[in-house]
């Protein structure tokens, strides 16, 4: 390499390590940040603080991937419509006065004592919520019925009570580390099949990626979530969903069996035995044999109305990458 060349790629080098460093700084400050907000409500409300998190990290998730609500202008994803916040009968839906917006029955409220009531101040919006489901009580059973009161689904209910449980187990934010689904050490092979029109998955497409391997080869959960899923399904056969913090649900198919202790309501963590690689599906419970043993994995998301697939290989990808990275350290 002349010489020149490798002075600017050291300096490249240099520069990507430096942008990297700062962006972990970064996002280490706004989980700081997060927290101290949840902590407060809490301290306030004596309602535990992985509550709001759970809801906020709901909120986040269904925001990302919405094109009809704006974008967080601070580090909370908690959006409150300006009908919610102002009162429906308030003339002005963007009042920030607290004491016309309680009048007319909203939930806004001045949460840092600057005397404004802002849909868009992360201090404001936490303590609206902290207030919000006060008003129903403090305990688990309570704090359900507000949920559900407020979303109006039932699903989103599950999906945020889902979401406190793993906070509250592992006491904090920083759950998205992820693994691939089978030991790196393990004969396996996959490409990327996304969209294609034969699939050993039970969708008219395929909406996933099989990956290869002989029966028994263990199979591990992928992330931080809840073992929503398990049983037997016509196509799937053997098959295991988990669900992860940021609404995605992962989908583990043609399985031979399950971890001998998994059960629906766990919470699993990356790298957790969940089963192993079969060829079951296609017939009735127990059908095996159809086709050659491999994981069927698929990767589904939530927006707070249904649910689609994407495709998983870029992710299986990654994941597979940063684990060699990190054993090689
Ligand atoms: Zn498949």
């Amino acid at each position: 390499m002349h010489r020149w060349l490798a002075a600017i790629s050291a300096a490249a080098m240099l520069w990507i390590a430096a942008g990297a460093a700062s962006a972990a700084e970064q996002e280490e400050a706004m989980y700081e940040k997060r927290m101290e907000l949840y902590k407060k409500a809490e301290a306030v409300s004596l309602i535990p603080w992985y509550y709001f998190a759970a809801i906020d990290q709901y909120e986040r998730n269904v925001r990302q991937v919405r094109r009809d609500l704006p974008k967080p202008a601070g580090v909370l994803g908690i959006y409150m419509k300006p009908e919610i916040w102002a009162g429906p009968l308030n003339k002005n839906p963007h009042d920030t006065d607290p004491f016309t917006i309680s009048q007319f029955g909203g939930l806004g409220v001045d949460g840092d004592g600057d005397g404004y009531a802002r849909a868009d101040d992360d201090d404001d919006v936490i303590m609206a919520m902290a207030r919000y489901l006060q008003t129903y009580g403090i305990d688990h059973r309570h704090i359900k019925i507000a949920l559900w009161n407020y979303y109006q689904r039932a699903k989103t209910v599950d999906l945020i009570l889902g979401k406190a449980r793993i906070y509250k187990k592992y006491q904090t934010l920083k759950l998205d580390n992820h693994v691939f689904p089978l030991p790196l050490g393990a004969n396996y092979s996959y490409r990327d099949t996304w969209g294609d029109a034969r699939g050993w998955g039970g969708r008219r497409i395929h909406e996933g990626t099989d990956i290869f391997a002989g029966y028994g080869v263990p199979v591990r959960s992928t992330c931080y979530g809840i073992v929503e899923l398990k049983g037997w399904n016509k196509y799937g056969g053997w098959r295991i969903g988990i669900r992860d913090i940021n609404n995605t649900y992962h989908y583990f198919a043609h399985l031979n069996g399950f971890a001998a202790d998994l059960r629906e309501g766990q919470i699993v963590e990356p790298g957790t035995i969940i089963g192993s690689v079969g060829s079951s599906g296609y017939g009735p419970p127990g059908t095996a044999g159809k086709f050659p043993p491999h994981l069927h994995y698929g990767m589904y998301k939530d927006n707070g109305y249904t649910e689609w697939a994407f495709d998983p290989y870029p992710h299986l990808k990654a994941w597979e990458r940063a684990e060699r990275q990190q054993r090689r350290r």
